[in-house]
């Protein structure tokens, strides 16, 4: 019998070692992380790389994340900057930092440019598949290009279906939102190019000055940090967000999110709470699950209630303001 694909692999050691295994031949797996989930291939292995770019659908320009296991293993492919001994604590994390990059890291991980955007994730099974492989590994999100981001293995496989045979289940991503990128690969600039799960507040109290690249900051932005587009992790439904604590007025047949369970409700709609406390980082462990979860069920609309933009609140907000953008 010829099992369907894909082949879900779990924590066992005999699986993850085929995991590693399939990554050495140049296969590309789909990985869980503590942001989502990645779609790995050898970083060092360009024909490994192409298949990632075709399976999302994702554009050349759009450079790819390479996870290592430690400083050393960053060193064999990014230029170590002496600000990382302030963050590296930090690591293994939910954060990615863009450095110079060096000669071995192939063109289409970094779309042509002189820098290369390095993260050590905190997952144990990604961790562990890591140090069996012995290799960079590179891993987008492992979604269509645009669309919403993975944070359970059955999303890798409702969107990318047989294009992805391989995909390690690791259960619910922790954060559900994809990872802080801080550059640093201008000396004495700091930049952060994409809000995540680790704060720009933090960020700051180690760093000092961190600008914020936003869409208004630079028109540049799409070659900054390409990944960055207006538009992107967008459901097909139309989403539309309001203020922190104000309920909107909708429309008959459509979805509305809180972020915390209200006592009201608007009238003719379908009513979601993200958490009872109003804890964001709840709301943000859950985002990307229920919004695939509505864009299903046909609403006119997705109303979502935005976050004070402090914290977490940022990253909750720019993945939202993201999925609204038409
Ligand atoms: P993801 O698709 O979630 O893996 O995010 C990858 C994103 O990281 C890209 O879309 C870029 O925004 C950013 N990135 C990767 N490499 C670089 C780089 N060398 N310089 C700036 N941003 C980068
Ligand atoms: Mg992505």
């Amino acid at each position: 019998m010829d099992s369907a694909l894909p082949h879900f692999l779990t924590s066992a050691p005999a699986d993850l070692a085929q995991a590693a295994a399939l990554l050495r031949e140049g296969e590309c797996v789909a990985l869980p992380t503590e942001t989502v989930y990645g779609l790995a291939a050898d970083a060092l292995n360009e024909k490994a790389l192409a298949q990632i770019f075709t399976i999302k659908g994702r554009p050349l320009l759009d450079p790819l994340i390479v996870h290592v296991l430690d400083l050393a293993a960053l060193a064999e492919v990014a230029e170590p900057d002496a600000r990382l001994a302030k963050i590296s604590h930090l690591w293994p994390g939910p954060l990615t930092v863009v450095l110079r990059r060096k000669p071995c890291i192939p063109n289409l991980v970094t779309a042509g440019k002189a820098t290369v955007a390095i993260r050590l994730p905190a997952h144990p099974l990604f961790r562990e598949v890591l140090r069996l492989t012995g290799r960079p590994l590179a891993a987008p999100s492992a979604n269509p290009f645009g669309y919403v981001s993975p944070t359970q293995a059955s999303h890798v496989r409702d969107s990318l279906a047989e294009r992805c045979p391989w995909i390690v289940d690791g259960g619910d991503c922790e954060h559900g939102l994809e990872s802080t990128i801080l550059d640093l690969s201008t000396p004495g600039r700091a930049r952060l190019l994409r809000p995540g799960p680790l704060t720009i507040e933090l960020l700051r109290t180690l760093l000092g000055d961190v600008e914020v690249v936003t869409r208004a900051s630079s028109h540049q932005f799409a070659q900054d940090a390409p990944g960055m587009l207006e538009r992107h992790y967008s459901p097909a439904t139309k989403v539309v967000l309001f203020a922190p604590g104000t309920t909107p007025e909708v429309e008959d047949d459509a979805a509305v999110v809180f972020i915390k369970r209200r006592p009201t409700s608007p009238l003719g709609a379908e009513v979601f709470n993200f958490s009872e406390t109003g804890s964001v980082a709840e709301a943000a462990h859950h985002l990307f699950a229920l919004l695939r979860q509505l864009d299903q069920r046909h609403y006119t609309s997705i109303h979502v209630e935005l976050a004070e933009a402090v914290g977490l609140g940022l990253a909750y907000n720019d993945r939202l303001t993201r999925a609204a953008a038409r």
